[in-house]
């Protein structure tokens, strides 16, 4: 498995499936999310109701991951997951170390080659972009990939990208 690190809109990428920082409530947000959503279409929202209806009445317990069709987006799927919210004290790395792991199990479960990842939590759910890029590569680098060859994650800035680059060179 190849990791990289680029900076870039998540919205653009032409991957197998793009990860979603989602809220527990799959029906959109802010950040990321509500970027996700503006592009992908009507469409997304409408599975995401759906899986609420169906599997997921209570919303998706933070650290999963689920996955739906990518509407309008270049990408196949969107896998979206809850990062822990700092802010609300959720601070275990584990729980983001999950959100990693979960979305490329699901991604496995797709045969996904290529999977793009934001930085799950490091905006308005308060972590530092440093415990992400830690938690997030080691979480990745760990994970006993057979159809996934490329993880890519997507930042918004050159400084997170510079952060994610230290990891990624040592992983
Ligand atoms: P969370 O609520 O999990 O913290 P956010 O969406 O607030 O998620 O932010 C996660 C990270 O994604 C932040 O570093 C933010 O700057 C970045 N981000 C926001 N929009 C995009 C986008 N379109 N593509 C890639 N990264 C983005």
């Amino acid at each position: 498995m190849r990791l990289e690190a680029i900076v870039g809109d998540i919205t653009t990428q032409a991957v197998d499936a793009v990860v979603n920082a989602a809220n527990s409530s799959l029906l959109g947000g802010g950040g990321v999310d509500g970027a996700i959503h503006r592009a992908a279409g009507p469409e997304l929202l409408q599975e995401c109701r759906a899986l609420r209806a169906g599997d997921l009445p209570d919303g998706l317990p933070v650290g999963q991951a689920v996955a739906t069709g990518a509407g309008e987006l270049p990408a196949r799927w969107v896998i979206h997951t809850v990062g822990p919210n700092a802010n609300a004290g959720q601070t275990d790395p584990a729980l983001l170390a999950s959100c990693f792991i979960e979305s490329l199990r699901v991604a496995e479960e797709l045969s996904a080659a290529s999977v793009a990842f934001p930085a799950v939590s490091g905006g308005v759910y308060g972590w530092a972009m440093s415990d992400v890029a830690r938690i997030a590569v080691q979480a990745v680098s760990g994970f006993p990939a057979r159809s996934v060859e490329l993880v890519r994650f997507v930042l918004f800035s050159s400084d997170a990208k510079a952060v994610f680059d230290r990891r990624v060179d040592i992983a």
